[in-house]
């Protein structure tokens, strides 16, 4: 009888995969099987072949940088960012979390703390949820690593990076984070989770004081990158 309703409603409201919209089948989730095995990823932390490194040379001390997936305009990616940050789908963010946290796991790479970029308490309230939370979250689940969001804030809202040039998208996220909870950080491991890399200049200035907060170790860990 279960099934039968379970049918039912499957073809009054058939569930569509969120990358290429085509009807779901029976045990897929999010996305249809094609567009799972068709995810570009990067496979950086396995390869340790890191395509964002080097927007942090120089810059900012970190131990590893990491994306998972490359962004295309136009692509599977960003249709899937597209959900989880303007579709109210914080699932999305959390099962690519959980795939992600798959391979740094496999990777064996190590930390003692995720901490997600933080959104400003406007663009919180907009949204309902931080994008960058549930991917900690998912990977979390998969990794064990404990996740918190209390330790980082937004202080200042900001303005679109692009458009930018170089300069002015460092003037525009310096002072905007501030560590709420040093002992947190302090001779810590620390992992900072964000959605997508472009410049890189808000994870630098968010990177940069968790740094002056005396961590250990800080990861940068992406879902995915721009480039
Ligand atoms: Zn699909």
């Amino acid at each position: 009888m279960k099934s039968y309703w379970h049918a039912f409603w499957a073809l009054l409201f058939p569930r569509t995969c969120l990358s290429c919209q085509e009807a779901l089948a029976e045990g897929e989730y999010l996305i249809c099987t094609t567009c799972h095995y068709e995810l570009p990823r990067t496979k950086s932390c396995l390869t340790g072949h890191s395509t964002i490194e080097e927007k942090f040379a120089g810059k900012i001390r970190i131990t590893t940088a990491h994306a998972y997936l490359k962004f295309q305009k136009g692509g599977k990616v960003q249709h899937l960012l597209h959900q989880l940050k303007y579709n109210n789908q914080p699932e999305v963010g959390e099962w690519l979390g959980r795939l992600f946290g798959l391979e740094i796991k496999t990777a064996g790479l190590a930390a003692d703390l995720l901490l997600s970029v933080p959104l400003h308490e406007s663009r919180l309230r907009q949204r309902g949820y931080n994008q960058s939370d549930c991917i900690a979250k998912g990977i979390s689940e998969v990794t064990g690593i404990p996740w918190q969001d209390t330790v980082l804030k937004k202080v200042t809202p900001t303005t679109s990076q692009t458009n930018k040039t170089r300069i002015e998208r460092f003037q525009n996220v310096e002072n905007v984070f501030e560590v709420l909870n040093k002992s947190a950080i302090e001779g810590q491991r620390i992992a900072l989770i964000d959605d997508v890399v472009t410049t890189g200049s808000t994870l630098e200035a968010c990177a940069q004081v968790i740094l002056e907060n005396g961590c250990q170790e800080l990861h940068i860990w992406t879902l995915a990158s721009a480039t």
